[in-house]
């Protein structure tokens, strides 16, 4: 079997239709937008298409969508735009304990600079608690920032109850929905969205495009200082080629989203009973229904994530253990120990994200191949001995 990538959580391929959408911007259509001339009309009324594309895709109006380097940047730039112009009002921003690193590396750095964080914790599902966040409110509070859907675990936010609290509040509501877009609906004015954030590299458009969403009379200040470019808050000669690839990434995304979420959970509930019926001393991380179509996360007991990695690498099985951007480093998942797990469960874990390349042949061989590959390592695992040892 070729190889079988399980991974798309960490990034997508791009997708035919969008490499043949973006090739020609990075050939003859090479215009600078700011230009006048007739190549540059040519780059610039794509990347208005774009801008409409997004806009539609997320129940926006065009005028409310800005492009950026990433959904790390978007990120950045709502939590910090809002942080600095908001700060003669409050210093107080809420969050939950298991946002992305861009999202809590923004804060912790807030942090470092006069700000005050609210880290909300999560249930054993990984879902936070509306009562939490009502109780978190504080008359300096500015910004709720929550993340739509993990990376990690998948877990589901109430976005449209935590959308109704912040209006009623008067607070803004910032969302991270880099994993959600294009995956599960998603509707910032029925939601209440203020401000959020988008990443085109995990929807099967090309890695550095992403976007930030923010609402009409949302004040939003300038990020990146320079030229002129969308509309004076982020300056830069616009990355043309990502950006008209983003706007045909999204648009085939959304309009495919019902039927290929209903394949992927078919196939994602497929890998989690399979693994949960098959190997002993395993659970699964997440809520069982309220979580991405397409993830699937679960601990094995006794062994180590990185080297079932390894092995499945070695049947050419492509999956990662936590999240990329955590994986190299020693310490567990944020995410997995915010949900309770201990450190040593943390450290078993196997994240499968589904996606188009998926089927179920591919599924039924991983699941073929997957007990022989636990049985050995924890054929080969001390606290398997002890175990077994404490047991008879
Ligand atoms: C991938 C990801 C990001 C970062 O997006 P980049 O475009 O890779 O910078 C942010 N948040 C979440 C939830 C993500 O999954």
């Amino acid at each position: 079997m070729s190889e079988i990538y399980f991974d798309h959580a960490a990034t997508t391929p791009i997708r035919p239709e969008v490499f043949d959408a973006m090739l020609p911007f990075l050939k003859e259509g090479y215009g600078n937008p700011s230009s006048i001339y007739e190549i540059a009309r040519t780059s610039k009324k794509a990347l208005e298409r774009a801008r409409d594309q997004v806009a539609t895709a997320l129940g926006a109006q065009p005028g409310e969508i800005f492009f950026t380097g990433s959904g790390t940047e978007a990120d950045n730039w709502a939590i910090r735009g809002v942080a600095e112009l908001l700060k003669p009002k409050g210093n107080h921003i809420i969050t939950t304990a298991i946002e992305h690193h861009a999202v809590l590396h923004t804060c912790e750095y807030l942090a470092k600079n006069g700000y005050e964080i609210t880290y909300l914790p999560v249930d054993d599902q990984g879902i936070i608690s509306l009562e939490d966040l009502e109780k978190a409110i504080r008359p300096e509070t500015i910004l709720i920032t929550v993340m739509a859907a993990n990376n990690e675990i998948g877990t589901l936010q109430p976005i449209e109850e935590i959308g109704r609290i912040a209006k009623e509040r008067k607070i803004l509501f910032h969302t991270d929905a880099v994993q959600a877009v294009g995956h599960i609906p998603i509707n910032v004015s029925k939601m209440g969205i203020d401000l959020l954030s988008l990443s085109a590299h995990k929807l099967y458009g090309p890695k550095g495009v992403g976007v930030l969403y923010c609402k009409k009379g949302v004040a939003l200040k300038s990020f990146i200082h320079g030229g002129g470019q969308e509309r004076g808050r982020r300056a830069g000669t616009e990355n043309v080629a990502g950006i008209v690839a983003l706007g045909t990434a999204i648009e085939l995304a959304v309009s495919e989203l019902e039927e290929e979420a209903a394949r992927l959970s078919v196939l994602r509930n497929k890998v989690i009973d399979g693994i949960l019926e098959q190997i002993p001393h395993t659970r699964l991380n997440g809520h069982k229904t309220l979580r991405l179509p397409n993830n699937a996360n679960v601990s094995f007991s006794f062994i180590e994530g990185e080297s079932l990695l390894l092995l499945l690498d070695m049947k050419g099985i492509f999956a990662s253990s936590g999240s990329a951007c955590t994986s190299g480093s020693l310490d567990p998942s944020h995410v997995l120990l915010a949900i309770g797990l201990p450190h040593e469960t943390a450290h078993g874990s196997l994240r499968i994200t589904l996606g188009r390349s998926s089927t179920d042949e591919q599924i039924e061989y991983f699941l073929k191949e997957l007990p022989a590959i636990v049985t050995r390592l924890r054929d080969m695992s001390p606290l398997y001995e002890d175990f077994l040892k404490r047991r008879a």
